[in-house]
């Protein structure tokens, strides 16, 4: 595969990232993930836009390519040919001469730019949705700023073990009570023609694909309801489901081993996620 990285195109054996690089020391980095389908990039400008929000809130520098970031993109989906599939791309505060929790000073280092492909063809028809997905609750033990995309992924990743363990699929994180979202994506439950899911704040990711599903709503005849919700009440919904970049819309059939509704992903997490592939490959760049 062809990887991006700082202003070069290079097979992913030659890529070099130097070990005083602030990501690798310090998870001083940001990220964002965008779909590809039909070889076209899904919510691209949201993904863009989020990213820069990200920098901003970190004080991070901006690489130097930045606005060419839609070029980058398109270059590497050409080049790898990739007709269903993810971007991953990586900025983050570079690498000073030495290690020091101080920022270093942007004029000598500048931000570290790294993207590569990821080729997942039968991403749209992934057979998981006809299944849907378990998952189990554990305690959210994140830092308190969830809306900054990093790549401080340690507590995620344990919680994508802990399911494993447990045999489920995802963790949904619990904080005082209330779910705050999956391990790498954004939870819902639907009950009635209501989709509720946790309003917006420090505590989760602004999902991409979590703004474009309740824009959708409508579309589906449905309400919406920002607010929190317990495992509780997510346990006695007609149906549940999961939103990201990745899965799109991903019906859940179990919450700490209760089926939710009958057990089998619902008709209107379905009909979402119909509406959703429909709707943003028609926008996609
Ligand atoms: N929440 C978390 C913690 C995530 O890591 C992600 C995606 O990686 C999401 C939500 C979903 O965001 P998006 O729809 O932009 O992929």
């Amino acid at each position: 595969r062809t990887v991006y990285v700082n202003g070069e195109y290079l097979p992913e054996n030659e890529a070099k990232i130097s070990i005083f690089d602030r990501a690798f020391l310090m998870a001083d980095g940001v990220y964002e993930v965008t779909s590809v389908l039909d070889g076209k990039l899904i919510d691209f400008e949201g993904h863009r836009v989020r990213l820069e929000r990200s920098l901003r809130e970190l004080d991070m520098p901006k690489p130097e390519a930045f606005d060419d970031l839609l070029e980058i993109h398109r270059e590497l989906v050409r080049i790898n040919d990739i007709e269903e599939g993810m971007i991953y791309l990586q900025i983050t505060r570079g690498a000073p001469d030495d290690r020091d929790f101080v920022f270093p000073d942007p004029e000598t280092t500048p931000a570290t730019l790294v993207l590569f492909t990821q080729n997942k063809p039968g991403l749209a028809n992934n057979p998981t949705a006809q299944k849907g997905i378990k998952v189990i609750s554990i305690e959210d033990a994140r830092w308190g700023r969830r809306d900054i995309k990093t790549v401080q992924l340690l507590y995620p990743s344990m919680g994508k073990m802990m399911a494993k363990k447990a045999g489920a699929d995802d963790a949904w994180m619990v904080q005082d009570g209330f779910v705050t979202e999956g391990t790498s994506n954004n939870a819902y439950f639907i009950k009635g023609n209501t989709i509720v899911t946790r309003a917006l704040s420090n505590d989760i990711l602004h999902g991409i694909t979590r703004a474009a599903v309740l824009r959708f709503a409508a579309e589906a005849q449905m309400q919406v309801e920002e607010r929190n919700f317990t495992i509780e009440e997510a346990k006695q919904a007609d149906e549940a489901f999961i939103t990201s970049a990745s899965t799109f819309v991903m019906p859940v059939v179990d919450i700490d081993g209760t089926a939710i509704g009958t057990g089998k992903p619902g008709n209107r997490a379905l009909r979402l996620r119909e509406i959703y592939l429909e709707e943003s490959r028609k926008a996609a760049v």
